[in-house]
């Protein structure tokens, strides 16, 4: 089956006692036992759920995995496959993931006993002489947030599988559609379904997919028995948003590709990131592991003092964090999506206060770039 027949048909089936077409919301705690000690296919939602199911069955398919599990948001599910570890264990993360990510890796888990290295894995030699002899994990997320660098996934499960590394890929960026990491060797695939898997910013989610059949094992126990479980009506709100995950991936990129082009040629703009560009550092990379380069768009201004400026004229593009959804949205990294990452390791890993990013939508392109030209226009001037 092709990709876009499984957007709409993976995981799915008509429901068996009605004949609905879309998913039943089944919005129960529990299900009744056949028997004592004889529990139906379902016992408590906690566990499983069919809504539930039936989405985490899609993200499997999508992703080519054996497994799929769905969480309440992105960070349950960072913070349930961090807890594949063990106190002792070592983490070589990736030094520009998203600012939750890193604020769990630097903040929160060290407090467990996790240790982590934050490194930009952008080259082999730097990976091996991070590794130590007590990791156990790589935390890859590609394109990044909000940088959109590129890394090697084939490199990266390289040197892992010699090493009996478990690798992880948040995919969030790229979604199944451009990018699917287990076809290049990476052990489970993450999400914040919060965002284009979803597609309209009306639920925040996450999603995990497994390469086989133990891990899946071990991030349903753990699942279970943290209770990082999604929600039913949750659930079919992102099943619903994968229906046409493919139409909006296309026009997110139409879309980005003429907004990127209009920044690079702007007087006022320093730098833009974005992978589509041929000048983008991982644009060959990304040209050969991605089937496309993604709807977010980053980049500097010339003058710092300009960014509240630039901002209160635009109009079009709201002032939100997220992205992914039907609607634009421009953030300043340095003080919304990365404000949780320490001042210090948020400038090294080149996340300035200079730093805009767009999440660029679905309405016209032209429009989008008439209302960059009303922020650049705005930009400087001393009433803001
Ligand atoms: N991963 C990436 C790449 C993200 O951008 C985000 C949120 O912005 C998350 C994970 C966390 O997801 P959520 O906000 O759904 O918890």
């Amino acid at each position: 089956m092709k990709f876009n027949t499984k957007t709409i048909h993976a995981g799915r089936k008509p429901c068996q006692l009605t004949g609905a077409i879309s998913t039943p919301i089944y919005q129960t705690s529990t299900f009744v036992f056949d028997d004592v000690g004889e529990p139906g296919e379902y016992d408590y939602s906690r566990t499983n759920n069919p809504t539930r199911k039936a989405l985490e069955d899609t993200l499997a398919d999508l992703e080519g995995g054996v497994a799929g599990f769905a969480f309440p948001s992105g960070m349950a599910a960072v913070t349930t496959v961090i807890h594949l570890l063990s106190a002792g264990d070592h983490v070589v993360c990736a030094d520009d993931t998203y600012g939750g990510t890193h604020r769990l890796f630097s903040d929160i888990m060290p407090r467990f006993g996790i240790e982590f290295s934050f490194i930009r894995l952008d080259d082999e030699a730097k990976l091996r002489n991070a590794i130590k002899p007590n990791t156990k994990m790589i935390w890859v997320e590609t394109p990044s947030n909000p940088l959109l660098n590129i890394t090697d996934l084939d490199m990266i499960s390289k040197v892992a599988k010699e090493q009996d590394i478990l690798t992880v890929a948040d995919n969030t960026f790229a979604t199944p559609y451009f990018l699917r990491p287990i076809e290049h060797g990476i052990d489970i695939v993450l999400h914040s379904t919060t965002k284009y898997l979803n597609g309209h910013c009306d639920v925040i989610g996450g999603g995990v997919i497994t390469s086989t059949n133990k891990l899946a094992e071990d991030v349903h126990f753990l699942l279970n028995g943290m209770g990082t479980n999604a929600a039913p009506f949750d659930s079919w709100l992102v099943l619903r948003g994968i229906k046409t995950l493919p139409l909006r991936m296309d026009k997110h990129q139409a879309n980005a590709i003429a907004v990127a082009e209009y920044l690079k040629g702007h007087s006022k703009v320093k730098e833009v990131f974005y992978p589509g560009l041929p000048e983008h550092p991982g644009h060959e990379l990304a040209a050969k592991q991605m089937d496309g380069f993604g709807g977010v768009v980053s980049f500097k201004l010339k003058s710092e003092s300009d960014v509240p400026s630039f901002l209160h004229g635009l109009d079009l593009f709201h002032l939100a964090e997220s992205l992914g959804g039907a609607d634009s949205l421009v953030e300043h990294a340095a003080t919304m999506s990365h404000a949780s990452m320490a001042e210090d390791a948020r400038r090294k890993a080149g996340i300035t206060d200079d730093l805009i990013r767009l999440s660029i939508g679905l309405e016209d392109a032209d429009d989008l770039i008439e209302d960059l030209s009303r922020g650049f226009d705005n930009a400087g001037n001393i009433k803001g």
